[in-house]
Parts: structure tokens; C-alpha cells; sequence
């Protein structure tokens, strides 16, 4: 962890919501940012311990310890700092959790969202539920985590809502990212922004679980082309997210095992992604892995080919060609 993540974390959970979700209460607010109590580091008999909220610290003058909330976890469970620091990140891994299982269930409940799901195609709910697609109504989900007794201050660092309480992936249809705790959202009714995600790296392959023992690999760009693809019997496929392969993406690919790899990005007017599919078979090629570039009709990605009624048998003619 860097010092910039350690810096982050410390600002991301609040110590006094921390301290109370643990049975601890203030007995008196001193000052306008300092709350004290009895510490509960120490067998305490009168209020020693003080919490200030803006600078998210604590001290006690009774036992004499202080410190971040990373050391408040440290000293409150009795951890080393990598412990403490791997409950935090936990804590944050078990919001984002929280969150995709809330937007799960608001996807069985707005039908907007399902029928903006069958229109491009996505109709089989065991891919749904195996990809976890959920909805983002709007406008519930921090309210929702509150009550799950998470903290204002935790939820805006999650990068789920925005600082005005509002979720950032408002009406969109919902994938989470597990790899990063992230989330890609499209949203469904509007024109000038489709695309949301969380500001977070996109880490592996989506999907690569799954795709990894296999003897071909499909590569496509988006997660709504991947579902097509596994609603038409590919398991193998995986998305980039995107039409750039980053580090580990290139190391999962190239980790030695014998693969052919079809990788098949949108076919913009302008042409870039076929200039990038030739591009990234090159560079691949320099580290051994075969990677073949497929052309889908032109205007086609694999999402909307399957969404206009191609079959499976006509995309397997198109790999097919590819590897002429
Ligand atoms: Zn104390």
C-alpha cells in the first residue's frame, strides 16, 4: 500500500461512526469538532478519550494512546497494521458487495430496466444473474447503505454516490467489476453520457475465470457484448473494457498456455477498431500469442449482431475467417 492509499483510507472511514458501530457512545461534545467518552482501550472511570471529527483522530488521556482510525483498529482488535489495514479494505470490498446486491434487486423490480435489457437482447436470467446485472433507479442507494450502517463519508469515498447523496450510476443498467470493486453502468434513457464508471483501474480480463482453461479465447470490448456472447453458448468469451489492453490483461493472456485468441472489437464508422485488433495482435504476437482479429459486418459489434438475430452459427463463421 502507498503512503497516497494509506492517506486515503484514513480519510475514508470516519473514526466516530467507526467507534459507534462498535458499542462505543460519546457522553459529552466538548467543542464543536471533539466528542468525548470513556475509552475503550482502557478500563476508563471517567470520560478520557476524545474523537476529533474533522481531523478524524483520537487521543486519550488516560491510557495515553492516539492515533488514525488505522490505528484505533489496530489497538481496538488487537491487530498488526497489516491486519488492521486489510479489515479497512475489507470493510470497503463488503459496501461495494452490499451495493451490486442492492442494484441486483432493484433490476427485478423496474421494468424499464428489463425492457432495456431485452432490447439489446440480454434476455436469458441465468446471465443476468451470473454476471450480477442490476439497475440503478436513482437516488435510494445511500439511504439503503446507511441503514446498513455505513457512514455518509464511506459511501462519497466509494465513488458510488456523488457528494450531493446522489448515485453516480443514476438509471443505468448495472455490472460490477469484481476485480477492482468497481462498476460499469449504462445508463438507459440518456444520449449525452451512456458510459459511467467508477474512477477506479479496470484490472483483469471480465470473465477470465471462467475463459482461462480453454483452448480459444474470445476477447471482446464491452460487457454487453460479452453477455451476448455467453447467451449464445461462448463461454470462452471474456471483455476488455475497452479497446486497450493494460498490463495485467497482457499477462493473463500471455502466461504461457497453448491459445488461440479471437479478438473481435467494434467496428466503428471510422475504423478504429479494427486498426486497433491489428495493432494489438503485432504487439501480442511479439510475446507469442496468436491473436486473430475478426471483422464482424460493418456497424456490428458482437452485442448488437446478436441483438439483430446473427446465430451462433454465423459468428462461428466469422472467428472461422478470422483464422484464414
Ligand atoms: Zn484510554
Amino acid at each position: 500500500m502507498t503512503g497516497d492509499q494509506r492517506y486515503r483510507l484514513r480519510r475514508s472511514v470516519p473514526l466516530l461512526p467507526y467507534l459507534e458501530q462498535h458499542g462505543w457512545k460519546p457522553t459529552a461534545y466538548s467543542e464543536r469538532d471533539e466528542v468525548c467518552g470513556l475509552c475503550p482501550l482502557h478500563d476508563d472511570g471517567r470520560p478520557s478519550f476524545y474523537v476529533n471529527r474533522r481531523k478524524n483522530v483520537f487521543y486519550c488521556h488516560g491510557c495515553g494512546q492516539g492515533g488514525d482510525v488505522i490505528r484505533l483498529v489496530e489497538l481496538l482488535h488487537g491487530l498488526d497494521f497489516q491486519a488492521a489495514l486489510a479489515k479497512l479494505n475489507g470493510r470497503g470490498k463488503q459496501l461495494w458487495s452490499d451495493a451490486c446486491a442492492f442494484y441486483q434487486h432493484q433490476l427485478r423490480v423496474h421494468l424499464e430496466a428489463q425492457s432495456y435489457l431485452r432490447s439489446r437482447g440480454i434476455e436469458d436470467p441465468e446471465i443476468v444473474e451470473r454476471m450480477r446485472i442490476g439497475y440503478a433507479p436513482g437516488g435510494c442507494l445511500r439511504s439503503y447503505l446507511e441503514d446498513l450502517g455505513y457512514a455518509r463519508a464511506e459511501i462519497v469515498s466509494s465513488g458510488l454516490i456523488d457528494a450531493h447523496g446522489r448515485d453516480r450510476m443514476w438509471r443505468a443498467v448495472t455490472f460490477p467489476i469484481a476485480d477492482t470493486a468497481s462498476m460499469y453502468g449504462r445508463r438507459i434513457d440518456r444520449a449525452d453520457v451512456r458510459h459511467c464508471f467508477l474512477a477506479r483501474p479496470k484490472g483483469g480480463l471480465w470473465g477470465w475465470g471462467r475463459a482461462r482453461a480453454c483452448q480459444t479465447v474470445i476477447v471482446v470490448e464491452g460487457l454487453f457484448d460479452l453477455a451476448s456472447l455467453w447467451q449464445a453458448g461462448f463461454d470462452n468469451a471474456v471483455a476488455l473494457l475497452g479497446s486497450h489492453f493494460n498490463d495485467r490483461q497482457r499477462a493473463q493472456l500471455c502466461d504461457g498456455r497453448e491459445r488461440t485468441v479471437y479478438l473481435c472489437l467494434d467496428a466503428d464508422e471510422n475504423g478504429s477498431g479494427p486498426r486497433a485488433a491489428r495493432l494489438w495482435s503485432r504487439r501480442l504476437a511479439q510475446r507469442g500469442l496468436r491473436l486473430l482479429p475478426v471483422a464482424l459486418p460493418e456497424g456490428f459489434d458482437p452485442n448488437r449482431f446478436f441483438a439483430a438475430g446473427g446465430s451462433a452459427a454465423e459468428f462461428s463463421r466469422y472467428l472461422e475467417q478470422a483464422g484464414r
